[in-house]
């Protein structure tokens, strides 16, 4: 009755755990959305786009406005000079890139070389498009890849690379010469490059953000992709982009015009006044997220993890094998249901070994009563066992 491609997949496992957590009533660190508002002018300007009549379908790749503006922040923050016509296209959210990504420039059989952990919508993006993807693992407790498993994954067939920095769910940035080699296997072998750089505004002390796209030889084979909602905290509104020469934007406009159109129209003008919000804005979000990230480390200390500061991204991810509690799986259900406080195991982000078994991701993209409840409620977990505990099971 239904297609085999689906077949190994089954409901996110971010929207199970928000599910369960709602029912519950679990303090949500789980799915990675802010549970507080964008800031008003952005909000202000959908609200004004709606009252002057940008109601009906946009520009298919997206509305002029948008675009000039995604043209200028490559500009202002990478010195990246990115034509607004040719070489943008507006989609509904990252994910619909990503997705769009694997249609338009996977044959059947196509191999494609992911890190893993990897974000959820990789592995689908690609099979359902018959290509197969094959992982390179981003070894804890630092999450860094070894250069010479990078190069055995490449092999005659494989057709692309998909990266992701700062990278969901590990908080890892790539380093210059990371990416450096990267760059450089790209170019030997002829590969194209998608860069999801969702959290390219999420960065934490010294860690930078650099571009895929702007290293030697990547800006003809380089797909960027980003979204306004991390940057903006509008993760509901779903505009994201893609940004690489024309003949690709070509293929990818080809199946944007078939799987979604366009993208609504009033978010796209309220992103682009968004974008140009003056570099103060990105230093506040910055360092107010920073300082949320050094809240939920100190909560989980408490609580008795020993949690991996990310340089990037709003997760932190944490081994929670000395609990004795089963594995990360385990572990959340007791802590959902026992706690009540919600997070991610991860390791559905991993396409081959059982690397992640144990490790749970906690989002601090949340507000600071938010991680203080969720303090509160895990202050329980060392009066039932601890570390090592075993109490109930
Ligand atoms: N890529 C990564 C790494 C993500 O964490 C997310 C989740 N927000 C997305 C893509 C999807 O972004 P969007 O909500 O814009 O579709
Ligand atoms: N990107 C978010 C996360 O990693 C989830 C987005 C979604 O639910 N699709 O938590």
């Amino acid at each position: 009755m239904f297609a085999d491609r689906i077949q190994p997949f089954g409901t996110t496992v971010f929207s199970q755990i928000s599910a369960l957590s709602r029912k519950v009533g679990a303090v949500n660190l789980g799915q990675g959305f802010p549970d507080f508002d964008g800031p008003a002018t952005v909000l202000q300007a959908a609200a004004s786009a709606i009252g002057q009549a940008r109601n009906q379908y946009a520009v298919t790749f997206g509305e002029p406005e948008l675009r000039q503006a995604i043209a200028q922040h490559s500009q202002r923050f990478y010195g990246q000079q990115v034509d607004a016509e040719s070489e943008i296209t507006v989609t509904s959210g990252a994910t619909e890139a990503i997705f769009c990504a694997g249609l338009a420039f996977l044959n059947p059989g196509d191999e494609v070389v992911v890190f893993q952990p990897c974000y959820d919508s990789y592995a689908p993006a690609i099979t359902f498009a018959g290509g197969v993807p094959v992982p390179v693992t981003l070894h804890a407790p630092h999450f860094r890849f070894d250069p010479d498993e990078l190069r055995r994954a490449i092999t005659s067939r494989t057709r692309a690379l998909f990266i992701n920095t700062p990278h969901n769910p590990t908080g890892t940035v790539f380093t210059h010469d990371e990416l450096l080699l990267i760059a450089e296997l790209c170019c030997q072998h002829d590969l194209l490059a998608v860069s999801d750089e969702v959290y390219e505004h999420i960065l934490f002390g010294e860690a930078q953000h650099l571009r895929l796209a702007t290293f030697p030889g990547m800006a003809q084979r380089t797909l960027t992709i980003s979204s306004g909602g991390k940057s903006f905290s509008v993760t509901g509104w779903k505009v994201g982009w893609a940004m690489g020469p024309q003949p690709l934007q070509a293929a990818l406009r080809r199946v944007h015009q078939f799987s979604v159109f366009s993208t609504a129209t009033p978010l796209q003008y309220a992103i682009a006044h968004a974008l140009r919000l003056p570099d103060s804005y990105f230093t506040e979000l910055r360092s107010d997220y920073q300082a949320r990230r050094d809240a939920l480390a100190v909560v989980l200390r408490q609580a008795g993890f020993s949690p991996i500061v990310p340089e990037g991204s709003y997760f932190i991810l944490t081994d929670t094998s000395s609990f004795g509690r089963g594995d990360a799986i385990a572990f959340n259900h007791w802590l959902i249901s026992e706690i009540g406080v919600a997070a991610i195991p991860i390791s559905g982000f991993y396409q081959s070994g059982n690397h992640g078994d144990n490790l749970l991701r906690f989002c601090f993209c949340k507000q600071w009563a938010t991680i203080e409840e969720a303090g509160r409620r895990m202050e329980k977990i060392q009066e039932q066992g601890g570390r090592g505990g075993k109490v109930g099971g």
